[in-house]
């Protein structure tokens, strides 16, 4: 069975194509600028040659039949017809208080989508169009929507509610919901096996630590805490997000600049986080190399980095009365031994231990970290979001 792995955002589309007898990738591609000037498709078939056309794409639907005649071409495709992909994964972003588990896609979970358009407004519609567009193209085929809020839905109360009126939460949904859900599922889930951890009672805490960043305890792979909140702006310090920040912060920006709230939830959104704490960039690449080179701000802005994200370890691990794993994953979680070895080193006075070498030489691969005389096991564990999707759709077909 081969599944197609879709996650549309407002003017992008990427996909796999994954064969679910082995779980290998037989293509991948974006299409970037649908809906502007100077569309492209770039298409990635296992074991030919990548292949790039620009092309009018004024919607997702034409993106999609796109991204299909690219997977049958006879030259870059991967399949003969559409009869061979058994079903199409989509990544949803918000599923509001009523989901709690990826589905299958029927009138009831689209209009659940839709009426979660104020919780996702740049993701939740692009997910629809995505998911429309490929019943247009491919009728009679089952689509499932995989939430990235549903691993969040796993937390209690005491963990989701805001200390805010009640009227907040039962009229708008006001809550944590949590976000990246499907790579805190897949990671915690994948630690427990990797790890050797009790699969009911293995208490995981996950450094998602992508551009995005966020950070989730769980026990059995079941979410305890993660630190995104009614939005992906909660929690640490992100590349372009602040995280944390104290609400009253909005107010006083948006009084003394005379803006709306919007413009500066734009701010905090979009012009904070690494990029304003170092000057330099939000890329980490950038930001390393700025800190080599002496600059002070630069070094500033990753100790802010640390702090904040030992900070939320030192909480969960309390939550946890006591992790047995910290596991990092994403684009620094997975490529950043300076980060890593930094968040080590405040974890020494509980007896966690890791070693050097391994950690200078873990570029994106499984990789125990700590020593075996180390209190909390500390690894690497690539996410895959893409197939943690096409699981679920597997599954649930
Ligand atoms: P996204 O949230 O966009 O999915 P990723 O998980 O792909 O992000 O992470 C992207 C980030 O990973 C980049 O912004 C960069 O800071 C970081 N990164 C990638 N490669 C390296 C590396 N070799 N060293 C340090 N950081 C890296």
């Amino acid at each position: 069975m081969k599944i197609l792995v879709l996650n549309c955002g407002s003017s992008s589309l990427k996909y796999q194509l994954i064969d679910m007898e082995d779980e290998s990738v037989l293509a991948k591609g974006l299409c970037e600028r649908i809906g502007i000037d100077g569309s492209k498709l770039t298409h990635r078939p296992a074991g030919k040659a990548n292949y790039e056309i620009e092309t009018p794409m004024p919607d997702h639907k034409r993106a999609v039949e796109l991204v299909m005649e690219a997977l049958m071409d006879p030259e870059h495709g991967v399949i003969a017809s559409s009869d061979e992909i058994g079903a199409i994964g989509h990544r949803v972003l918000h599923g509001g208080k009523e989901i709690t588990q990826s589905c299958v896609v029927t009138p009831h979970v689209k209009d659940v989508i839709r009426e979660c358009f104020d919780l996702g407004p740049l993701h939740n519609p692009a997910n629809l169009i995505g998911i429309e567009a490929c019943e247009a193209a491919m009728p009679g085929k089952k689509n499932v929507a995989v939430f990235d809020t549903s691993f969040g839905m796993g937390m209690e109360p005491k963990a989701y509610r805001y200390a805010i009126p009640d009227k907040y939460y039962d009229e708008y949904g006001v809550r944590r919901y949590g976000f990246h859900g499907t790579s805190h599922d897949f990671v915690s889930h994948e630690a427990l096996k990797y790890l050797d951890l009790d699969p009911e009672k293995g208490k995981v805490i996950v450094c998602h630590l992508g551009n995005g960043a966020s950070i989730s305890a769980s026990i059995g792979g079941v979410c305890v805490d993660t630190s995104m909140g009614l939005t992906p702006l909660e929690g640490l310090i992100m590349g372009t997000r602040s995280g944390d920040a104290d609400p009253a912060v909005v107010q006083f920006i948006t009084n003394k600049e005379g803006w709306t709230v919007d413009d500066t939830l734009n701010v905090l959104n979009k012009q904070s986080g690494m990029l304003a704490l170092t000057g330099v960039s939000s890329d980490f690449r950038d930001i390393e190399a700025a800190m080599n080179e002496g600059n002070e701000k630069a070094q500033m802005g990753m100790a802010a980095y640390v702090h904040r994200l030992v900070k939320y370890i030192g909480a969960y691990n309390t939550i946890l009365k006591g992790a047995d794993a910290i596991v990092f994953t994403a684009g620094v979680g997975e490529n950043g031994p300076t980060v890593r070895r930094m968040v080590c080193e405040y974890l020494e006075f509980l007896g966690v231990k890791i070693d050097e070498e391994e950690n200078l030489k873990a570029y994106g691969k499984q990789v125990v970290l700590s020593t075996p005389d180390s209190t909390i096991k500390i690894a690497v564990i690539p996410t895959n979001e893409e197939l943690a999707i096409a699981r679920d759709t597997l599954k649930l077909i």
